[in-house]
């Protein structure tokens, strides 16, 4: 009794169609809807966009009793209960922001069985409201970002581990841990803290066909490149994440003098403020979003078209979280990170010296280099990130910039890179790369250390320009051959291995560079512009479809949701193509369930009519 039988499936399906419009399900969709169904415990690592919450949400309907649905975010438990309800669900939420009366109606509520999920923080599960939770009859619990329990994860929060209790509060209750980042250890560590009873794992591939990336080492000005990045994008909503706050607000700050709209959003901000900015965010179309990773959990707007990474992140998973947060509708989205040696530093610096215990720094450190590696490598981006989940047999994309790039492009290195490792061995792993590049370039004026112009790799890299130098030696601390050590401010390069250093000398090891460092380097790259399903719009469908988004704009403004709760992009793109001319063919399209057919049918047929 793993798997529901095909009548159960069936009802499933019907229900995917008549409430949501949607025809069929994705991908593991089915799957673990099927267990869930049967009773059993799962675990389902879906990437983002993958349609995790139909997992939880289908079998809530169909189960007797009520689902409960346990939610890191206040923001993303109303957004979904608000999207429910205009898909004519019945469901609620209990938080902490709601007032007492408000609390007690919606635990009546669900102890008389009226309704079908009701979706609670992870704090509020503490002793009382666990009590009153169990005089509900329970159908199912869902954990949403289950990766959250796991100190491994890079969202850990605390208030996830009480809730191995489910387990005994809820007896025989089928519990599903959905999540879209789990690395293997993750994944067991999700397993073990929730204490899952012979759990159904379902892993799907991390694919994320639509989305387009690329990085670049950080060069010149930064806020001038991404800039010129976000200009391809005019009039697409985006998110530019930043290391520090003052970075999102000066880089706000210079989008807007050029006439983007922009917002900063950190945890600085005062609650009201951030709450309002991201609610902006929701919906504005063609915001920029200039924040720290304190947003964008809970943040599921389906048409961000771009994520950029003024910094980079912290780990792949992190990257890919990140980043897949742009085209969760499925259609094209573009992903940009900018990554530079002073940003592995203070990467590698944070893992030192937090207080992590050992076993978890190593396993920090070694996290920073796999995402430097894949940033600076030449190998498929999207490939690589697909390999780092286990997905072995992952093949190019064909799409990313790496992809992109021209044979013959790279520049062999390795002879610079040889004269940097001995440059620094000789002048005895003291010295910063400023004084080696001097060094090398043997440009000492005077005061330069006597000792290092008399060593015998003084001046033999004159011929290298000065930011060919930063090249090479950027590639060897992105590589790991080099390594920076002693206090932020004053680092000194050593040779942290030497043994993987000698195969660079003894011509094992070869360093190749993307472009010349002896010539500038010219930007090819960039600024292409994406372009989602309705860019492809005729002239006169496209008429169509701004009408349509106008209606939209001004419905959710009067109702007070994001316009995409109303219809996506998709869906009017695709109502502006078939221009459905009764109920029947309006119902064809995707996206279109019978509670939103019918609260909306006639205002359609009213645009489509005076659009013809
Ligand atoms: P996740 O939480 O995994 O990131 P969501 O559950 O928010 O993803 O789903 C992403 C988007 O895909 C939503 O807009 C959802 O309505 C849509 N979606 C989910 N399942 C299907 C399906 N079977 N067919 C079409 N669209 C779907
Ligand atoms: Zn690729």
């Amino acid at each position: 009794m793993t798997h529901a039988d095909d009548a159960t499936l069936q009802n499933a399906r019907d229900l995917l169609q008549r409430v949501y419009g949607y025809d069929d399900f994705r991908g593991l969709q089915a799957d673990v809807i099927s267990d869930v169904m049967a009773g059993r415990d799962a675990l389902a690592v879906l990437p983002t966009g993958g349609g995790k919450s139909l997992c939880y949400q289908i079998p809530s309907m169909l189960r007797d009793g009520v689902g409960i649905i346990v939610s890191p975010l206040i923001a993303l438990m109303s957004d979904q209960v608000d999207a429910l309800k205009a898909l004519g669900v019945r469901a609620d939420r209990l938080d902490s922001t709601m007032s007492h009366e408000d609390r007690l109606a919606a635990l009546q509520a669900a102890r008389a069985g009226e309704m079908h999920m009701l979706y609670v923080s992870p704090e509020g599960l503490s002793g009382g409201l666990l009590n009153a939770l169990s005089q509900i009859q329970v159908s199912l619990i869902a954990v949403d970002e289950a990766h959250c329990v796991s100190q491994w994860g890079h969202d850990f929060r605390p208030d996830y581990r009480a809730l191995g209790r489910l387990k005994t509060a809820f007896p025989g209750v089928p519990r599903l841990a959905v999540t879209a980042t789990a690395d293997d250890r993750t994944r067991d560590d999700i397993l073990a803290q929730l204490d899952l009873v012979d759990p159904a794992v379902h892993v799907a591939s991390f694919d994320r066909p639509n989305l387009n990336l690329n990085a670049e080492p950080k060069v010149g000005n930064k806020n001038d490149r991404l800039i010129s990045l976000i200009r391809a994008h005019k009039g697409e909503s985006g998110i530019v994440y930043a290391a520090t706050r003052k970075g999102t607000e000066q880089l706000a700050e210079a989008l807007e003098k050029q006439g983007i709209a922009a917002l900063a959003y950190h945890a600085g901000l005062d609650a009201a403020d951030r709450t309002e900015r991201q609610r902006r965010f929701l919906l504005e179309d063609g915001l920029v979003m200039c924040a720290t990773v304190a947003f964008g959990m809970g943040v599921d707007k389906p048409d961000v078209r771009f994520v950029m990474h003024a910094d980079p992140p912290k780990t792949i998973e992190a990257y890919w979280q990140e980043v897949g947060r742009a085209g969760r509708d499925g259609e094209p989205a573009e992903g940009y990170a900018l990554f530079g040696s002073a940003d592995l530093r203070r990467s590698l610096m944070w893992s030192y010296d937090s207080d992590a215990e050992e076993a978890v720094k190593r396993v920090q450190i070694n996290k920073t280099r796999q995402l430097f590696a894949l940033l600076n490598g030449d190998a498929c981006r999207r490939q690589s990130v697909r390999q780092y989940f286990g997905e072995h047999d992952a093949t190019p994309c064909g799409a990313c910039d790496n992809c992109q790039a021209e044979d013959g492009e790279l520049f062999d290195a390795t002879r610079w890179a040889q004269m940097a490792v001995s440059a620094v061995l000789r002048c005895g792993q003291k010295i910063g790369r400023g004084r080696l590049i001097i060094h090398l370039m043997g440009q000492a004026k005077d005061g330069f250390d006597e000792d290092l112009s008399q060593q015998s790799t003084y001046g033999i890299g004159a011929e290298m320009t000065k930011s060919g130098w930063n090249a090479v030696f950027d590639e060897l601390l992105f590589t790991g051959l080099l390594a920076e050590g002693g206090e932020s401010m004053r680092p000194f390069i050593f040779v942290p291995d030497h043994d993987v250093a000698k195969t660079l000398f003894k011509g094992d090891r070869e360093i190749l560079l993307r472009s010349d460092p002896t010539v500038r380097r010219v930007r090819s790259r960039g600024g292409k512009t994406t372009s989602a399903a309705f860019a492809d719009l005729s002239t006169r469908d496209r008429e169509l479809f701004d009408l349509l988004r106008n209606w939209r704009v001004e419905l959710a403004k009067a109702k007070g949701v994001p316009p995409y709760v109303i219809f996506h992009d998709k869906t009017l793109a695709t109502i502006a193509t078939e221009r459905p001319a009764d109920m029947v063919e309006l119902l064809q399209i995707s996206g279109v369930g019978e509670k939103k057919a019918g609260r909306y049918g006639e205002d359609i047929a009213r645009i489509v009519r005076e659009a013809a």
